[in-house]
């Protein structure tokens, strides 16, 4: 049943005060790639497991392959189904326009970021999109979350290296943090320390005294995306200087296909895919967000639904 604007804005109160929350407290909130209905079961089942709270994140291409109010049905099933402590993150949506359907369809969190669908984008365009996005979330209490320039890497496997003298020249600076969230009045400021998208054959390096300046300069909450493939104690550190959301995808992808594809060669008789996903894959995804969780302090940490 559709969520009436009344119950829209408890839960971004809510979801607001718990970010608030977990800045106190030294934890984050794990946001879950949700590509279909298996992952999102095994966030669910993870976050059972580690009475944690989650957030799931959809991008437009899951928007436009599960549909908005889809998305935000199957999590509010699955959410009272399992009691979870959960909510919804637009993840990289590509233009206000978009930004206002996941508001309007609900949605807690809302990332707006038009420089990764347009990389022409010129930073007047980037702050006066934001800028469009936070003032029409008012309509509900979502929380708005961008940065100010996109991010390398993609969320996928990669066999190359990673070049950081590259990647150094777009870390976030506490200057630009200082002067973007100014400009824009969001939420929450997504950092660029190290992290990028994707998962890579070397470790990723996070520069935890920049994002200890970076979180001295500004008030709003601060988020880590491209989460995957980071050895776990670096989220240790950031939860304690202060990041309350930390995105995973690709580490989840890693382990559904190489599940999958191990599990079809062993049942080279079964034609019931879903039945190996849901015997296999799963469990293997559901073992991948419990490690982040436990990464990032938040077991023990949910709300009753
Ligand atoms: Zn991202």
């Amino acid at each position: 049943m559709p969520l009436t604007l009344r119950q829209i804005r408890l839960n971004c109160d809510t979801a607001r005060a718990r970010m608030a929350q977990a800045r106190a407290e030294h934890w984050a909130f794990g946001a879950f790639n949700l590509d279909d209905e298996a992952t999102l079961k095994a966030v669910v089942l993870a976050a059972v497991a580690k009475k944690a709270p989650v957030l799931v994140e959809v991008s437009q291409g899951e928007v436009d392959d599960i549909g908005i109010d889809n998305v935000r049905d199957l999590v509010d099933n699955f959410k009272y189904t399992y009691g979870v402590e959960m909510y919804v993150n637009l993840d990289h949506s590509p233009s206000v326009e978009a930004a206002m359907a996941g508001i309007e369809a609900g949605f807690e969190f809302i990332h707006i970021d038009v420089s990764q669908a347009n990389h022409d984008a010129s930073d007047e365009d980037i702050v006066a999109a934001t800028k469009a996005v936070v003032d029409y979330a008012q309509l509900t209490g979502a929380m708005v979350e961008s940065e100010p320039h996109y991010f390398g890497g993609s969320s996928n496997v990669h066999t190359e290296g990673i070049n950081y003298d590259e990647i150094k020249k777009t870390f976030s600076s506490p200057e630009g943090a200082h002067a973007f969230a100014l400009a824009t009045g969001i939420d929450t400021f997504a950092a660029a320390i190290g992290n990028l998208h994707g998962k890579y054959p070397v470790p990723k390096v996070l520069d935890l005294e920049l994002l200890q300046q970076v979180r001295d300069a500004i008030d709003c909450n601060i988020s880590l995306h491209g989460g995957s493939g980071t050895p776990g104690h670096y989220f240790r550190d950031a939860v304690k200087i202060g990041v309350t959301k930390v995105n995973i995808n690709s580490d989840m992808r890693y382990a559904y296909r190489t599940t999958l594809e191990k599990i079809l060669r062993d049942n080279p008789d079964e034609y019931s895919v879903a039945k190996l996903i849901g015997k296999a894959v799963v469990p293997a995804v559901q073992a991948v967000v419990e490690s982040k969780l436990e990464d990032f302090n938040s077991a023990g940490r949910a709300l009753d639904v």
